[in-house]
């Protein structure tokens, strides 16, 4: 159901050869969630996108979109408007109403028939809409300035400690110059941690910032992404950043202890 472009490592990793066999390494490419009931439409919209650069989720109903958003949050939803168990409208008012999924952009996919419904679709609190059959080039360049959007909110889109850098619109972490890959939690935890440096946070209050609060996941789970993620820091001697504050949490602290 994950799908990870396997050109990646060379796209993105020309600077460094490590080796990126492992999972979840796509934390450096904006992950798109394709979620469309016609497989064939659903297949050649995530061959074309992640050709264009973007990791790829992808979901023939909502039901499984919202599985796989407990595990991780794209950074754009393209929804087909009709969908087998309800209706792409309906799905973006929910997301609306949350508070981790607010701002996610989404693009809706609307047959020609449903074109007068492009109201409520925006309405509803889509972003932007597309009739099919639509062009894949209008496609992308609707994708990306919805992206462009989103960050362009966001007035800092670098977060720097020492020469620790994270990328917020090309979602790179750079330490020197020299780009670290990390999974898309990872990602996530990083610059939730670069955005709130020296603050302690729990166990709950950063499953809650960095996996939203619908998710049931264990609290031992952040442990192993924060080990994931010194790992990754490690050869550049940025692991000690991430702290351990015994019987609290974790912080993000250039101060070494
Ligand atoms: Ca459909």
């Amino acid at each position: 159901m994950y799908a990870i472009p396997l050109s990646m490592s060379s796209k993105r990793n020309s600077g460094s050869d490590t080796d990126t066999s492992g999972i979840e390494k796509s934390g450096a490419l904006p992950v798109i969630l394709v979620v469309e009931d016609e497989a064939d439409l659903r297949e050649m919209l995530a061959d074309s996108l992640e050709q264009a650069g973007y990791a790829i989720l992808q979901s023939g109903s909502v039901s499984g979109a919202r599985h796989l958003m407990e595990k991780q949050l794209p950074d754009l939803v393209l929804l087909d408007w009709m969908l087998p168990d309800t209706t792409g409208l309906h799905w973006v008012r929910q997301l609306r109403r949350n508070a981790r999924t607010r701002d996610l952009p989404v693009i809706m996919l609307t047959a020609r028939g449903e074109v007068g419904d492009r109201v409520s679709g925006l309405d509803g609190g889509a972003d932007d809409y597309i009739v099919k059959p639509f062009s894949l080039k209008e496609l992308q360049a609707r994708i990306r300035a919805q992206l462009r959007k989103q960050y362009s909110g966001d007035d800092q889109h670098q977060y720097m400690a020492g020469d620790l850098v994270l990328d917020v619109v090309t979602h790179r972490v750079t330490a020197g110059g020299a780009e670290i890959l990390l999974g898309p939690t990872e990602f996530r935890l990083l610059q939730h941690f670069m955005q709130h440096p020296d603050r302690v946070y729990s166990r709950s209050q950063l499953l809650d910032a960095v996996w939203g609060q619908q998710v049931f996941i264990e609290e031992r789970t952040v442990d192993v992404h924060i080990r994931r993620l010194r790992k990754e820091l490690e050869p550049s001697g940025h692991a000690l950043y991430i702290q351990t504050v015994r019987g609290t949490g974790y912080r993000f602290s250039t101060r070494i202890a």
